[in-house]
């Protein structure tokens, strides 16, 4: 189980919305569909590219509702039922499924420290006496301070194991400690997955050094998907106002080749195809891990070490189709023979 830290009141306030709208579910059915519809053509309108690595190969997935990023694999858009005004209801019945199926478990876990001191609910809308109410103000509060102090604890801990899984080094933890710091003071962290924050951090601590991981690579040493990581990624890069330089293809290759025992003269290979492709342009509206992929590719048959497509898929978790893609695009631009 995840360990969670929230505060009693938020999921009151959740659930009371839950029960507003439950009774409304039965005529929501027929309409799902002609929203999903509508919401699409939305987002292929106002959506072009991923705003994370600018990749035009979007994917949507109308049965989860999201829509993402083929390369990178960033969620872009959750919930994409929402188009205004007119569908709030519908918007808030998400909302409330969310809750039902996030808060009541947090809530348990908040509950359990709290009742051991005194079980609270028996008073539960009955007038308590100032001292009763200053106590009960007091323990919440001691309460709150202590799960801080134990997710923080928590989250250290967390980060160190995923940092030596990813053989990351400890500058890269220490930027990782101040953000989560960071973010705790802004209060960020309350009510959320301390895995899926810790992992985003990491995330975003590798790219402000320049040694930029995929979500893929994180989700590999994480214990959450691939989505929250991305999910929390985009919630602290917007609470915490990060502006990070978007990464670069170069900045994977050596991993990328060491990972796949390729050496210097291939690495020095792939760098040479994506300069000339970023200065040919070719690399706008690509996403920088499979235009990596692809480079590498390329350079390895060209210095005759050659790697399959599924050799290089499995290590930077681009698709063999991307990949096969991205290389014939590049080896037609830049003239280059690939000759298998
Ligand atoms: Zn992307």
């Amino acid at each position: 189980m995840q360990p969670m830290v929230e505060e009693k009141q938020d999921v009151d306030v959740e659930e009371k919305d839950f029960e507003r709208f439950e009774g409304e579910e039965d005529s929501e059915d027929i309409e799902e569909t002609t929203v999903i519809e509508r919401s699409k053509e939305r987002l292929y309108r106002e959506i072009k590219e991923c705003p994370e690595c600018h990749s035009r190969d979007l994917v949507l997935d109308p049965e989860r509702a999201e829509l993402y990023c083929n390369e990178c694999g960033l969620v872009i858009e959750e919930d994409i039922v929402d188009l205004g005004p007119e569908w709030r209801a519908f918007d808030f019945e998400q909302v409330s499924k969310r809750a039902r199926v996030g808060a009541p478990m947090t809530y348990r876990i908040h509950d359990k420290g709290l009742s051991t001191l005194i079980d609270w609910s028996a008073t539960e809308g009955k007038a308590i006496s100032s001292e009763q109410h200053r106590l009960k103000k007091w323990q919440q509060r001691m309460h709150v301070t202590n799960t801080s102090e134990r997710s923080f604890v928590f989250a250290l801990s967390e980060m160190d194991r995923m940092a030596s899984a990813l053989g990351l080094p400890t500058n890269i933890r220490e930027t990782a400690a101040m953000l989560y710091r960071k973010a705790m003071k802004k209060g960020l962290i309350r009510g959320r997955s301390i895995e899926g924050i810790t992992t985003a951090i990491l995330y975003i601590a590798c790219r402000l050094h320049g040694v930029p991981r995929t979500l893929d690579e994180m989700a590999e040493v994480s214990r959450v998907s691939q989505k929250e990581i991305s999910r929390s990624y985009r919630f602290l890069s917007r609470e915490l106002d990060l502006k990070l330089q978007p990464t670069s293809p170069i900045d994977f290759v050596p991993r990328f080749c060491s990972k796949l025992g390729l050496d210097g003269e291939v690495e020095a290979k792939a760098i040479e195809i994506i300069k000339e492709a970023q200065e040919k342009e070719l690399t706008n509206g690509r996403g920088p891990i499979g235009i990596a992929a692809a480079a590498i590719y390329i350079a390895a048959i060209l210095c005759g070490k050659h790697k399959t497509q599924k050799e290089v898929s499995e290590v930077t978790g681009v698709t063999e189709v991307t990949i096969r893609n991205r290389y014939k695009e590049l080896a037609e631009e830049l003239d280059i023979e690939v000759i298998l």
